[in-house]
């Protein structure tokens, strides 16, 4: 069954708002953590994605760094925007 990510959960944890720079950490359904970059001027925009080695990567299995979370970057990139996390998540202070 071809992988499909689903957000459950984003969190803050940084920004720099004089320059619209944000981190993310995007907690994922099957227990898998990402980091995400996005530049918020002109407009929102994923500059970075990571997965977090806590949990193995749900794609390859491997439990250090890999590529895989990239190919989905623009399905997390539509998921911020179509559950509204951006917002919740930078206003949540
Ligand atoms: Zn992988």
């Amino acid at each position: 069954m071809p992988y499909k990510p689903q957000i459950t959960d984003v969190t803050k944890a940084g920004s720099n708002e004089k320059e619209g720079l944000y981190e993310f950490i995007i907690h994922l359904a099957d227990g898998t953590d990402c980091r995400v970059f996005y530049n918020r001027f002109p407009e929102w925009k994923m500059t970075a994605l990571s997965r977090l080695g806590k949990v193995p990567c749900p794609v390859c299995r491997k439990d250090f760094i890999c590529k895989c979370m990239d190919r989905f970057s623009d399905d997390f990139d539509q998921q911020m925007r179509d559950g509204e996390w951006l917002n919740k998540a930078v206003e949540s202070e």
